[in-house]
């Protein structure tokens, strides 16, 4: 018997990712961090191998050393945020593509070589907008001249040149072309410093389903994986495949006027059912859903009555027949008109992206279909 729990389709997954290498001639990057955006990041990541992708991309060296320690010990892995000081002769040792954001990295990355007595397989990573990892246009040249010289000496072999967009889910914008341009001028300045990547990579979800034409080598999704879309009001026939639901611990009748919850923010109308839902925000459910978010509980959609706790929230129901253990649904597929993680993320303010993360770190037993 289960109190609250986190089901991943992992169907939904595999299939996910074989929509998006339908849609490209470009090699499918499974983006996995983040424990699989909530979704396990094991599960997840062999889910999108089984879908067609061929490579996978975590942000941390932990991450994809972790993916090697759980068995995937051939699959091209890419690990790209790095503090200095990190081990990074244990990610070559393991045969992991790394990302060199600063000249410093590439210093980096050749004494891990040494120490690993393995040539570093290198991402070089240039800024084209978005300010955040990357070697800046200044930058850009002196670490292709590092890099080059690494090269030769068999420390690095430069697998990759790639960047990240600033805002590819508003298809139309206008940094999507400048940061274009500004990665095919990098590339250029790349290969007056003998540097030919065998990939080069920019596409995230958003642009992997809306601008082929940054496909390049490679492209990098990562929630389309799990089915949510990055872009507003489209779905590219994505089907989500995270579900947070919970069986109703308790329905208590009280009458008008009963104050619900801390602070009483909910005041019942009438004499009425209210429902405890045994899933609050230490489980993932946003505080600020408080008389807002949507759940789905006898085959209606209600809306949190009063404040959420930590581990509860309280659902009015009327006089419609809730019994406890009945399942209440925070969000699901949608396709039984019950809520979705979009649903969640436009009431509370923030990205589906936040809402799967949260409540697949969270203390609900994750369950796989
Ligand atoms: N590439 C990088 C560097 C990322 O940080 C991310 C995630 O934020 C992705 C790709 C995948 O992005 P999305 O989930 O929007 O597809």
């Amino acid at each position: 018997m289960w109190q609250a729990e986190v089901r991943v389709d992992l169907d939904a997954i595999r299939d996910n990712v074989a929509i998006l290498r339908a849609g490209t001639t470009a090699e499918v990057m499974a983006v996995v961090k983040g424990d699989g955006y909530g979704h396990g990041m094991l599960p997840s990541a062999r889910a999108a191998l089984a879908g067609g992708a061929t490579w996978l991309g975590v942000a941390t060296l932990d991450e994809g050393l972790a993916l090697r320690r759980g068995g995937l010990s051939d699959v091209p892995v890419l690990a790209w945020l790095h503090s200095p000081g990190m081990p990074l002769h244990d990610g070559v040792a393991a045969g992991i593509d790394l990302s060199a954001g600063s000249p410093h990295l590439v210093g980096e990355l050749v004494a891990a070589a040494r120490r690993a007595e393995r040539t570093a397989r290198v991402h070089l990573k240039i800024d084209t907008g978005l300010a955040r990892g990357g070697a800046t246009p200044a930058e850009w040249p002196v670490m292709l001249e590092d890099a080059a010289k690494a090269q030769a000496d068999g420390d690095l072999e430069v697998v990759g040149v790639w960047s990240h967009f600033v805002a590819a889910d508003s298809p139309g914008h206008e940094t999507i072309d400048r940061q274009l341009a500004a990665f095919a001028d990098a590339l250029a300045t790349a290969e007056r410093f003998g540097i030919i990547p065998r990939y080069r990579h920019i596409a995230n979800s958003a642009a992997t389903l809306t601008r082929p034409d940054a496909h390049y080598d490679l492209v990098r999704p990562g929630i389309a994986v799990y089915g949510l879309s990055p872009v507003e009001g489209e779905t590219f026939g994505l089907r989500p495949a995270m579900t947070a639901r919970a069986r109703v611990a308790q329905t208590k009748r009280v009458p008008a006027g009963q104050g619900v919850s801390y602070g009483h923010t909910y005041v019942t109308e009438r004499e009425t059912t209210l429902a405890l839902v045994p899933l609050g925000y230490a489980d993932g459910v946003p505080r600020a859903g408080s008389n807002a978010g949507p759940v789905q509980l006898g085959g209606k959609r209600r809306t949190v009555a009063g404040r959420v706790c930590m581990d509860q929230i309280v659902l009015d129901v009327g006089d419609d027949p809730v019994v406890a253990g009945d399942v209440a649904t925070l969000f699901g597929p949608g396709d039984d008109g019950g809520p979705t993680a979009d649903d969640w993320a436009a009431v509370v303010g923030t990205i589906n992206y936040e809402i799967v993360t949260r409540f697949g770190s969270s203390r609900v037993p994750r369950v796989y279909d």
